[in-house]
């Protein structure tokens, strides 16, 4: 048996020591609104190294990855009431934004592998669809090729949530580059970590230009935004202000982890890795593989139960968390804002998405943070395959 205590997988890692002078710095001068500066505010030069860490050309720091969704809908100027496809696993967040941007969202189908179904994309990309929302759930990635084929030969833009997916690649390109728009999250449950905060990356000036105004570069702020004049202009006094900006302080939280992210992501997928081929080896768990142009960025890991039925499930969550491991399966544990079902305040009827509902049923999540060390993966992998042989048991002997 393991002396491993059953590892606290919900707090956060340190803030690196370097965030503080710059803190001390900002609270000692009280500049913490990043157009008080005249140049090189820390969110200004959180951009320019966000981008230049995507490769894109424009980056914009905003409040949340939901703002940073929310702009990119407004900024592409779609009509009141537009549809947006989006895939029905995904966070409520999600949907929200695109309700948020007076929009209607369209639920995509999903596979027991978490990724959108390719069919019934192809089937709801119709000439109604004015904008499409892939939300990379959990950092598992959609067939962006297949995606973006079919998205191009209909002009439809193609924003990507990758809120969860910074630091994945797709054939070696980075993804939230391969749409037209990229957002990214700062909450602290994802790599990196500043409480609250997101940021969208793009290579189009106009779509840039609008967000940034729209984001709260009232008057002439927008100056402080490198390269744009001309499409600032155009959009000058034109645009709503929903002042959805970063501050200072959430900047300089951040930028020192942008030197840890690509440890982050090594070690996020060699501990997801490590404890998928353990929990593979049950013949009731079952991790899907990555597609084959994937290379993930994990900080949990999401499995399928396999043959159990819904009163094993219920017994195996209770010996996995009897084992010190909580396990959440999507689709059963009560008002999950990942269950689409539990999205009500979405406009019409909810149609019926009996694939997606069948596979929210038997996944299941666990995080499972870079910082976690072999001995805390073990514990975690034996914990689930001992709870799965426990509820499979247990159902064989009380079974006629
Ligand atoms: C966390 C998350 C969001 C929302 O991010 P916020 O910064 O909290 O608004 C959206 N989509 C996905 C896939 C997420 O994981």
């Amino acid at each position: 048996m393991s002396q491993v205590q059953a590892p606290n997988v919900y707090d956060a890692e340190p803030i690196p020591e370097a965030a503080r002078a710059e803190i001390d710095r900002l609270l000692s001068t009280g500049d913490l609104f990043r157009y008080t500066a005249a140049q090189d505010a820390p969110v200004t030069l959180l951009e320019r190294e966000f981008a230049e860490l995507m490769g894109s050309k424009y980056a914009l720091a905003v409040s949340s990855c939901s703002a940073a969704l929310f702009l990119s809908l407004k900024a592409l100027d779609l009509p009141r009431g537009a549809k947006v496809l989006i895939p029905a696993f995904t966070f409520g967040a999600v949907p929200s934004a695109i309700v948020h941007a007076d929009c209607q969202p369209v639920l995509v189908e999903c596979g027991s592998n978490f990724r959108m179904d390719l069919e019934d994309f192809e089937a709801k990309l119709t000439d109604e669809i004015s904008a499409i929302i892939i939300s990379h759930m959990r950092g598992h990635t959609s067939d962006m090729d297949a995606i973006m084929q079919l998205a191009e030969a209909r002009g439809i833009p193609v924003i990507e949530d990758a809120a969860h997916s910074l630091g994945t690649l797709w054939s070696g390109r980075k993804i939230g580059t391969i749409g037209s728009i990229g957002c990214f999250s700062f909450q602290s449950y994802k790599l990196l970590n500043a409480g609250e905060g997101g940021v969208m990356i793009t290579d189009d000036a106009e779509i840039v230009a609008r967000a940034v105004i729209m984001s709260g570069a009232y008057e002439h702020n927008w100056k402080k935004h490198d390269g744009l004049q001309a499409a600032f202009e155009r959009w000058q006094n034109k645009l709503p202000l929903y002042n959805l900006r970063l501050q200072n302080l959430s900047a300089a939280v951040i930028r020192p982890q942008l030197d840890e992210l690509a440890q982050r992501v090594t070690s996020g997928r060699s501990n997801h890795d490590y404890v998928a081929e353990t929990l593979n080896s049950s013949p009731w768990l079952d991790v899907p593989p990555p597609l084959a142009q994937e290379l993930r960025a994990p900080d949990s890991i999401q499995f399928n139960l396999v043959g159990m039925s819904d009163m094993e499930v219920t017994a195996f969550t209770r010996h996995a968390e009897a084992a010190g491991v909580k396990v959440q399966v999507f689709g059963k544990s009560t008002d999950n804002a990942r269950a689409f079902w539990n999205w009500q305040f979405i406009e019409g009827e909810m149609p019926d998405l009996p694939q997606t509902r069948a596979m929210l049923m038997r996944a299941c999540d666990v995080r499972l943070p870079a910082r976690l060390k072999t001995p805390e993966l073990d514990f975690i992998a034996d914990a689930l395959t001992g709870a799965a042989s426990e509820a499979m048991a247990e159902q064989r002997a009380y079974g006629t």
